[in-house]
């Protein structure tokens, strides 16, 4: 369970984020769309600690992350993120960008690493790719390393920053395919997307953000077919 509490961050004199409100259930997938610069990466990168809030408080599990006692890598260790770049080591094979973690935070020996690292990637549909280096692999299969590096870290949540953004139109779907088993095994995930299908047939509840604030909140079908605020109507005659 993740819960944002009067969440906000304020860049100089620039307000990005106005006071967020927003629990999100075990297994609960909850997507994040809005218009650029309305501040769902900035939510995103408050709940792994990337950014520190300026006020209010974001909880995993009850346990205040934002609080001066908590460990930073605890935390980002509970927490996976995966961005629109991939950010892979380019020197290093797949199965080692997806040890690394395992080996420096996690204490664990090469061997354990190791099978804890096959296991992911065979999560995310790549066993047979463990050998290769970046260069070697697709954008989408390169992005599903990322998914897999995360996913072995065993985290309370996952979050998605446009991961398929950056991606060819053809190495979408594998992308989305390995989100959509996620989301079915039971992950918690916060996914910010400009894919509108996945976030009608795969999320639990859409969030509209606009001007640092969540502006419209409800089930896919209630966000896409029954849009109430004028700025959501407008936003969705935009982008559908
Ligand atoms: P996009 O859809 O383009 O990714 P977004 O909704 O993810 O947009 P954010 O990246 O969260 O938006 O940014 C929200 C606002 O905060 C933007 O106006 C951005 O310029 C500003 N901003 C983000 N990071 C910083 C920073 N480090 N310093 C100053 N302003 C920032
Ligand atoms: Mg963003």
């Amino acid at each position: 369970r993740v819960a944002l509490k009067g969440l906000s961050k304020t860049f100089g004199h620039f307000d990005v984020l106005t006071g967020i409100d927003l629990e999100i259930r075990a297994g609960e997938v909850v997507c994040v769309i809005g218009p650029s610069g309305s501040g769902k990466s900035t939510m995103l990168r408050c709940v792994n600690l990337l950014e520190v809030p300026t006020s209010g408080s974001v909880e995993i599990d009850g346990i205040d992350i934002t609080g001066r006692k908590v460990d930073i890598n605890t935390v980002r260790s509970r927490v996976g993120m995966v961005f629109q770049q991939f950010n892979l080591f380019p020197h290093m094979t797949a199965l080692r960008n997806v040890t690394l973690a395992l080996r420096r935070v996690r204490g664990m020996s090469k061997e354990d690493a190791g099978e804890v690292a096959r296991k992911s990637l065979a999560q995310v549909g790549l066993a047979d790719k463990a050998g290769s280096r970046p260069a070697q692999l697709s954008g989408g299969q390169q992005q599903r390393v990322a998914i897999a590096r995360a996913l072995a870290m065993d985290p309370e949540v996952m979050l998605f920053d446009e991961v398929t953004s950056a991606l060819d139109p053809e190495l979408i779907k594998g992308v989305l395919r390995v989100m959509t088993d996620l989301a079915e095994a039971g992950m918690t995930m916060m996914v910010v997307t400009h894919e509108m299908g996945f976030a009608r047939e795969v999320a639990d509840r859409v969030i509209f953000m606009d001007a640092g604030a969540i502006v419209e909140a409800g089930s896919p079908s209630e966000m896409f077919d029954h849009p109430r605020t004028e700025r959501l109507q407008n936003y969705l005659a935009e982008v559908l």
